[in-house]
């Protein structure tokens, strides 16, 4: 991709109406329009993002054996008044009528939806468990939209959902989903921490939200720093295997300001560990037991022949937050450097060519590596602008492609200028810069 002819509109300067760094950058590199308050057209550079952000969290869903569905935006309002939500959820909901005068809504969520769908369709112990999960649009109505994609009112969410008999067995779904989280986070190459959480509007009693540390998130946070150096390697899916995990972690104190008790914080952690801080929410599991179940006569048949209601939980990502929770955690404002993580940056490398009017050398050149890389499924875009050395810097500094080829009068023979965004440059011939990226790419 040629930087002349992509859809990338840049602005000079940060725009004023952003306050904090994700929505400064996300407008500024033109990721992200937005078409009235909370709702936001997802421009190219941006939407590469989510989507390699979405393959990601799918992946994770699909190896602990969740099965993906899709699931309308559009909901009936009987379902939600099978539930008792239709009022209790209140002026968040998006009511809609249609023609025929019935009341519709645009979902915030899918509990109502996914249990009309299991309780239609099994009807036996033995299709048991079931996980199932969906990417969609969701819509609420927030009374402060802000902070640009953050919170929107319109927003792209992973809700799973799952199906069992006994808590035992849903608490063995809980933890799969759990691991799935860990493993997701860390793909991203994020450090988000499960905190225990009010279950809220959800109903409920067991609850995790994934917290990550950014001085700008909404959620206040009191922990043991020590939860920090966990990590879930060497989880496999045995019940007694996540078991651990899960205890690992809960061993350390760790809440949102809902949940919080100075006492118990104070009792629990050594002064020297107590880290009291803020962070964006970008999951949040719950268990719920037979809540939606109950309410809208889901059950299925048990071996003796009694029947009784299935155990649900539900499992949410903020898919479109997590594009502003990156740039949160890894946007260096002050030098106005961003680095996405290799797994999901919108270009792997930017060719920055340095073009004189008289010699198309470098362009060619450019075009050569270019294809070379593309070859060896390294996407590249190419700075073919005829600013100056500094302004393209700068441009791509922003974009933040994880490495830079410079082609400058420097460049003779076989070595190029290679730099992470962030670092120093070092002369290699592109063989070299392919193994680099590639051993890179694959260790995701
Ligand atoms: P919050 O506390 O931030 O309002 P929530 O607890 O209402 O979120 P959940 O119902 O748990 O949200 O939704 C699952 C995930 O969806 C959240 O962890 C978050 O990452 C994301 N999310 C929720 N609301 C929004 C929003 N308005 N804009 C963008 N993402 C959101
Ligand atoms: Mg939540």
């Amino acid at each position: 991709m040629y930087l002349s002819k992509s859809f990338i509109p840049i602005l000079k300067n940060n725009p004023s109406e952003a306050k904090i760094k994700s929505h400064q950058l996300m407008l500024r590199v033109g990721m992200i329009k937005q078409a009235s308050a909370g709702i936001y057209s997802w421009l190219p550079l941006g939407f590469k993002v989510m989507k390699k952000i979405e393959t990601i969290v799918r992946q994770e869903q699909d190896k602990i054996g969740a099965q993906e569905i899709l699931m309308p935006t559009i909901q009936t309002s009987e379902i939600w008044k099978e539930s008792g939500r239709y009022d209790d959820y209140g002026e968040e909901m998006l009511r809609i009528k249609d023609r025929q005068n019935r009341e519709m809504l645009y979902g915030p969520t899918n509990e109502e939806q996914v249990t009309d769908i299991f309780r239609s369709s099994l009807k036996s112990y033995k299709s048991l468990p079931q996980l199932l999960y969906h990417i969609q649009w969701k819509f609420r109505d927030e009374i402060r939209p802000r902070f640009g994609i953050m919170r929107g009112r319109e927003f792209y969410m992973k809700d799973a959902y799952s199906f069992d008999i006994t808590d035992e067995d849903a608490f063995h779904s809980y933890n799969k989903f759990f691991l799935s989280y860990l493993r997701t986070f860390k793909r991203l190459s994020l450090t988000a921490i499960p905190m225990a959480a009010d279950t809220g509007p959800i109903g409920g009693n067991l609850s995790h939200e994934f917290i990550i540390l950014a001085d700008t998130g909404e959620s206040k946070i009191f922990t043991d720093k020590r939860i920090f150096d966990l990590t879930s390697e060497g989880t496999n899916l045995e019940k007694s295997s996540l078991e651990q995990m899960r205890k690992k972690y809960e061993q350390f104190y760790s809440v949102t300001d809902e949940k919080f008790n100075k006492e118990e914080f104070e009792k629990m952690v050594l002064e020297k560990n107590r880290l009291i801080t803020k962070g964006i929410e970008v999951g949040h599991i719950f268990y719920f037991g037979d809540k939606y179940s109950k309410a809208m006569n889901a059950a299925v048949d048990l071996p003796g022949g009694k029947k009784d209601f299935v155990k649900m939980g539900s499992y949410g990502i903020g898919v479109s937050r997590l594009v502003g929770a990156i740039i949160e955690a890894k946007y260096d404002e002050k030098n106005e450097i961003m680095k996405w993580p290799l797994s999901v940056a919108p270009y792997d490398v930017a060719i920055i060519p340095m073009i004189n009017k008289n010699d198309s050398s470098a362009l060619e050149k450019a075009n050569n590596i270019y294809s070379e890389l593309n070859k060896n499924n390294i996407d590249a875009i190419i700075d073919d602008t005829d600013e100056n050395y500094s302004s393209k810097i700068k441009k791509m500094n922003l974009i933040g492609a994880p490495y830079q080829i410079v082609i400058g009068k420097k460049s003779e023979g076989d070595l190029l200028e290679f730099k992470e965004v962030d670092g120093e440059s070092q002369d290699l011939p592109l063989n070299k810069i392919i193994e680099i990226i590639t051993k890179q790419k694959n260790s995701n």
